[in-house]
């Protein structure tokens, strides 16, 4: 699985083409804390792709909104398809290098085909299997999806239960994961990301 699998410009386009979507939604409500509007505040970002999705290294804005009135200012940061948190790389890789690393026996050959560190693939396959698990975001997966998901296979047990394609599973997954991209951890996140992926 994924042996030959990148990423191209398009697909990458195309979640930036969804997270556009998801910002102008977010962007017509206003600010939980104070009320007042919302204006346009993205901060940038120096993503890394990996070998397999070098072409995600052109995200280098995080879209995001600001509080516009005086005195609040706080920032609104809405759910991403791109970005995972804090990760340095960027959603899509954090899935497809969690695969190959979990299929590959052998770590190094793993490395050599996703461009990502070994070390740093361990350290997302305990998250898979560990804080992940903990999600709502994962609770209300396993709600939809019967038979319930293998767990000591995450994500390649879920990827598989989401469509056809590997950019389909991918881009479908990265739905899920959008309201666990934001750490202003906006309870209902999802619903900027239904209906888009
Ligand atoms: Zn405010």
């Amino acid at each position: 699985m994924f042996d030959e699998i990148e990423l191209g410009r398009e697909f990458f386009e195309g979640l930036t083409a969804i997270d556009e979507a998801i910002l102008a939604t977010a962007g017509s409500g206003v600010c939980r804390f104070c009320g007042g509007p919302l204006h346009r505040g993205d901060y940038a970002r120096k993503p890394r792709g990996g070998l397999i999705g070098a072409a995600a290294e052109a995200f280098t804005r995080r879209f995001s909104l600001c509080c516009g009135r005086e005195g609040c200012r706080r920032r609104a940061t809405p759910p991403s398809v791109r970005f995972l948190g804090r990760r340095v790389y960027v959603g899509a890789i954090v899935i497809v290098a969690s695969v190959v690393a979990f299929a590959k026996t052998i770590a190094s050959a793993a490395a050599r085909a996703t461009g990502v560190p070994a070390r740093t693939t361990r350290r997302w396959l305990r998250w898979w299997r560990g804080p992940f698990v903990t999600t709502p975001v994962f609770v209300e997966i396993c709600g939809r999806l019967v038979p319930a998901v293998e767990r000591r296979s995450l994500p390649a047990s879920l990827l598989e239960r989401l469509g056809a394609s590997t950019s389909i599973q991918v881009r479908r997954l990265l739905g899920w994961l959008a309201p666990i991209s934001t750490t202003t951890s906006d309870a209902d996140g999802a619903r900027f990301v239904r209906g888009l992926v």
